[in-house]
């Protein structure tokens, strides 16, 4: 039998452990499979773009478990009432093809993006960075910084967004957050002035230049979310040509991220050998690093195995007929005389 768990059953999970710990939880699931890095099958997502959007699939496997998301990124949906982001996901087990698990992915992308990037920022931020500005403050936005402020330290955000409103939503969830202060600015050079990490968050279909050169200041950490499809960016290629950048998987990086205003010689370097030690993470505290995060399929895998074990916990979710249950597992046509006895010979 397959599990469901519905939006409803990731808010129970939240609301039982508190956002912080799911938030805990998630990063140290991430983290032990990006640990474990080549036992998986790695594919660049299959993408197909339209005018306003993409529809995106994102599968991956290690020797036990498949999983595949699906996801869309449409900039303009809100202004038609519906998010930017949507997405479900499936679990199977690789030894029968057996799916195991049908999930909403929607707030448990939100959630798994979050702790990727305080995984990153946690490996190449410096150490003691306290004021974070978040440029884009949508859906994404109070994940981002209540998994920086519980996770990382940070206690001062500095916040824009061209439409005034998203940014008056995000004070209102978070202004009673104890010890975490909010500066909303009147521009992005406002905001990130003196930040000691930069989170990009904006959803706009084009070549965007949401940070410049004159805005990075040394030491800055960019966390740069929001450019993840081809045509869709958000650092000037001078911010990138003078920093440390680091990547997910380099192959669909380079097609989707930032990096791809850069020559195909550009140097990147994947997050997971530096979380192995096999590669410099920040260099020195003057250097500008760079998390060009794009969302890999890993990321989803961690995220559904870690929301099907606290489900399980909690006894959260309910069973799916998706497969037919077999009597006789070479009898499938006997499946449909379950619902239509007298028609079949007809
Ligand atoms: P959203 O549409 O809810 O919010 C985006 C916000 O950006 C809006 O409030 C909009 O007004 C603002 N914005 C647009 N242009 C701006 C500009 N020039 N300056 C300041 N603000 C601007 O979208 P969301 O769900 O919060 O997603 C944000 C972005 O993150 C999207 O581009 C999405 O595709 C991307 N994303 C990336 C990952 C990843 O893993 N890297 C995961 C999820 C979402």
């Amino acid at each position: 039998m397959t599990t469901f768990l519905s939006t409803h059953d990731i808010a129970r999970i939240v609301a039982a452990h508190g956002l912080p710990e799911v938030l805990r939880r998630m990063v140290a699931a991430l983290e032990a499979d990006f640990r474990r890095w080549p036992e998986f099958d790695k594919v660049a997502r299959v993408a197909s773009h339209s005018r306003d959007g993409v529809i995106e699939l994102m599968p991956t496997a290690d020797a036990q478990h498949y999983s595949f998301k699906y996801v869309n990124g449409h900039p303009r949906n809100t202004a038609a009432g519906m998010p930017t982001v949507m997405a479900f996901g499936v679990l199977a087990d690789v030894a029968t093809g057996q799916p195991t698990l049908l999930s909403e992915l929607t707030i448990t992308t939100a959630l798994r993006t979050a702790a990727t990037s305080v995984m990153a920022a946690r490996a190449l931020a410096r150490p003691g960075a306290r004021s974070m500005a978040l440029i884009g403050n949508g859906a994404q936005s109070e994940f981002q910084a209540l998994a920086f402020h519980h996770l990382l330290g940070i206690t001062t955000l500095r916040l824009f967004d061209t439409d005034c409103a998203a940014t008056a939503k995000l004070m209102r969830h978070l202004r009673h957050v104890p010890g975490l202060r909010l500066q909303p600015c009147a521009s992005t050079a406002e905001a990130v002035r003196g930040a000691d990490i930069v989170t990009t968050l904006t959803a706009d279909k084009r070549n965007a230049t949401i940070l410049t050169p004159e805005m990075i200041e040394p030491g800055m950490h960019l966390n740069a979310v929001g450019g993840d499809c081809p045509g869709k960016t958000e650092l000037h290629p001078d911010v990138l040509a003078r920093a440390a950048v680091f990547v997910e998987y380099e192959p669909q990086t380079r097609v989707e991220g930032d990096i791809q205003q850069m020559p195909a010689d550009f140097a990147v370097t994947e997050l997971w050998r530096v979380l192995l030690g096999q590669a410099a993470g920040r260099a020195s505290e003057a250097q500008v690093t760079v998390f060009d995060s794009v969302g890999f399929a890993l990321e989803d895998f961690s995220a559904l195995r870690l929301m099907a074990a606290l489900a399980a916990e909690l006894g959260l979710g309910q069973p799916l007929a998706l497969i037919p249950a077999l009597d006789d597992p070479k009898d499938l046509f006997g499946q449909l005389a379950l619902a239509r006895p007298h028609r079949l010979a007809a």
